[in-house]
């Protein structure tokens, strides 16, 4: 059983994603998505060490760390770029929140959602959300012990840059509500490129040449979609 607080959390964390939750305490919200076949990936870093142990033990207790990482260290310093599709804040002050993003911009590369719920001082997070290319999605409130809590998804703009002329062969629906197969048939585009790289590789004639440079702009397209 969960809060409302996480559950409301909970149900704006897209499906299948690989998820990280910052500063994750009892790792019940990740543990409530795996319980629900909702969760490709998940990781709960945490800063102190009783926290720490606490999820660890719990994770193990109900068979799910194959699926949750639990990572001891401050903020986003237990993640690398691109190891995550979606961050999860919450249950701090906005300060920290705050601090937590500026200090771990780095990590926060190929993330394509922000899930951030301060306890005080939602504006700081808003304003650094806005100078730092994140697009506010979606807010709410929920009220629980009559204290009242918000919640901010926010989209990180130069995810969606993608060259429009290779939307055409992705799927511009399926790019923009990163369908749970979508991953797979970009893998599948890849691979088959590059096999036919590897067919092309001896060709000398001019025709060879550009038919090669077109493949290897498309496969640089796809892998940067990925
Ligand atoms: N996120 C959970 C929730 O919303 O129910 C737990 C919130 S709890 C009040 C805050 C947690 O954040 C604590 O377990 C604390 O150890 C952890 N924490 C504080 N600063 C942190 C940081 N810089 N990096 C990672 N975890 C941190």
């Amino acid at each position: 059983v969960i809060s409302d607080r996480l559950k409301t959390i909970a149900s704006y964390i897209p499906e299948h994603k690989r998820v990280a939750d910052i500063g994750g305490d009892h790792a019940l919200l990740l543990m409530y998505l795996a319980k629900r076949h909702q969760l490709q990936h998940g990781i709960v870093g945490e800063l102190n060490e009783g926290p720490f142990q606490n999820a660890k033990t719990r994770v193990q207790a109900f068979q799910c760390d194959s699926l949750i990482d639990v990572r001891l260290g401050n903020g986003l310093s237990i993640l690398s770029p691109h190891e995550v599709d979606v961050v999860v804040i919450a249950g701090m002050g906005g300060n920290l929140i705050t601090q937590i993003l500026e200090e771990g911009k780095p990590s926060l590369i190929g993330v394509h959602t922000l899930i951030l719920q301060p306890n005080i001082s939602s504006g700081l997070i808003r304003k650094w959300l806005v100078k730092n290319g994140f697009r506010i999605h979606q807010e709410t409130i929920v009220k629980e012990n009559d204290i009242l809590y918000e919640i901010i998804v926010a989209i990180q703009e130069t995810s969606d840059e993608i060259k429009p002329e290779i939307l055409y062969d992705m799927g511009p629906m399926l790019w923009k509500e990163r369908h749970p197969l979508l991953r797979e048939k970009i893998e599948y585009e890849i691979n088959s490129r590059k096999r036919v790289l590897n067919q092309l590789e001896k060709g000398k004639t001019a025709q060879a040449i550009s038919r090669r440079q077109q493949i290897q702009n498309e496969l640089y397209q796809w892998e940067e979609a990925l």
